[in-house]
């Protein structure tokens, strides 16, 4: 990783912003899915040993710019109480005097999470007073939300401009597991891809088809693929609209001997719902009225087989409507499979969202190398795009290259390895020179 970390940063007795992804399932006033606090605690505990004062930052839900009360974060806190056994006050607002007098009255070791930071329309726009605001708050930036990392808003890209601004070690954790694949990957590698529509995935199979030795698709998003072989999917999901693509791809990866793995039979129902009347047919003629909503057993059995010898897997997406048990075979089926791989030394990641609810749900997460907290943060780092939360952040000094020996009349004036940034786009006024540590390779 080529970022400092909390590791390189000097936090102790300082203010520290950390930006964490709070941004969780609530009902009835409870976290339902804590994954993602149980994922920042690391930071937190890090923090709070080195004497750090920890300021904590989220967004939650989408409430528009408006107060609403019932993405207010004080469930998470309640939550965050238990796992940490210390108490997380919440503040009443991200803004105002009463917060400003609560985080000045912080001690060494104490944390506070601010209010719903989405509650305030600056934030998604990213505005400078709104950042400066909060960057008045502390001394150093952390970003540890990299599910919000492909976001530039104000408590991802402004203040992380304002402050000496370093990865969490969340952020670390999800950066190395996914430049690993891109970079790195053990052979034979596999990436599954799944969900509903092929449109938000074509960047990202364009990527990695340079990359991958075997690519499964499933879900809605094979049926566009079906079509562009000219087989008949009924009244199944699709994007006419993207069968070229489809045919394109299939064409690259042919030419660049990846091999494909689409589904030969499928689950069909009369209705995408419960208790609809289903039957398997082949993956060929599939009837006008019926919808493809699962993969059929020897599907299953075929992509079990092409995953038998891979070494790495990313996978991407829900392989039918994973959400009616009776839909949710392929997708459980796979998911054991890649949790049998992991324990047999496959590195398996997930790229969050749908695929990681079903792991979950069947309680494979912890047999699994990676599971990532940002699906469409990991699907963007995986089309090869830059994160702008993580672009901001300290760049690890290159170690100097060892210099050539010179004569002894002129040598050469000493330097220190410094922190550099890359510029940012727009000149955005910085705080009165907050020192920045230059940290050694962690
Ligand atoms: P996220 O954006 O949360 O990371 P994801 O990338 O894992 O999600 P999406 O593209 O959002 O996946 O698609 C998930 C949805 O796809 C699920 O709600 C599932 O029901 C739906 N889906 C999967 N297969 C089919 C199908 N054959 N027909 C219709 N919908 C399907």
């Amino acid at each position: 990783m080529d970022k400092l970390t909390i590791r390189d940063a000097d936090v102790a007795g300082k203010r520290i912003f950390v930006r964490v992804d709070f941004n969780v399932p609530l009902a009835d006033g409870k976290v339902q899915d804590d994954s993602r606090i149980r994922a920042s605690i690391p930071t937190i505990i890090t923090l709070v040993q080195a004497g750090a004062k920890v300021i904590l930052a989220s967004h939650l839900g989408r409430p528009n710019g408006k107060v609403s009360d019932s993405l207010r974060l004080r469930p998470v806190g309640q939550r965050l109480t238990e796992l940490l056994r210390r108490n997380v006050p919440v503040t009443g607002d991200a803004l105002g005097v009463g917060t400003e007098d609560a985080l000045r009255r912080m001690r060494p070791g104490e944390i506070v999470l601010l209010e719903n930071l989405r509650f305030h329309p600056e934030e998604e726009a990213n505005d400078a007073a709104f950042a400066a605001t909060l960057a008045s708050y502390a001394e150093v930036y952390v970003n540890d939300a990299f599910g919000t990392a492909h976001r530039a808003h104000a408590s991802t890209v402004g203040v992380a401009r304002l402050l000496p601004a370093y990865a969490g070690l969340l952020m670390e954790r999800e950066l190395t597991m996914l430049s690993q694949l891109l970079e790195s990957p053990e052979r034979p590698f596999a990436a599954i891809l799944g969900g509903a529509k092929v449109s938000d995935k074509i960047k990202v199979i364009d990527n990695l088809l340079s990359k991958v030795d075997l690519l499964i698709l499933g879900g809605g998003m094979a049926n566009t693929f079906l079509l562009a072989q000219g087989k008949a999917i009924g009244k199944s999901l699709a994007e006419p609209d993207r069968v070229e693509d489809a045919r394109r791809i299939l064409r690259n990866a042919e030419k660049n001997k990846v091999r494909v793995v689409l589904p030969i039979d499928v689950i069909v129902a009369k209705e995408v719902t419960r208790g609809t009347e289903y039957k398997t047919l082949q993956a060929e003629k599939i009837p006008a009225s019926w919808h493809i909503v699962d993969l059929g057993k020897a599907s299953q059995d075929l992509m079990v087989e092409a995953l038998a010898e891979v070494k790495t897997v990313f996978w991407n997406g829900p392989l039918g409507v994973f959400e009616i048990p009776s839909f949710a075979h392929g997708t459980n089926a796979v998911a054991r499979m890649l949790a049998d791989r992991a324990e047999h030394g496959t590195t398996v990641v997930i790229g969050g969202g749908d695929s990681a609810a079903a792991i979950t749900r069947q309680g494979l997460a912890d047999k699994m190398t990676h599971i990532s907290t940002g699906g469409g943060a990991s699907l963007e780092f995986l089309e090869g795009r830059e994160l702008p939360g993580v672009t901001v952040l300290l760049d690890r000094p290159k170690p100097e290259k060892p210099k050539p020996e010179k004569p002894k009349s002129a040598p050469a004036p000493k330097t220190r390895p410094t922190a550099t940034r890359r510029p940012a786009s727009t000149p955005v006024p910085t705080k009165a020179s907050p020192k920045r540590k230059t940290g050694s390779r962690a």
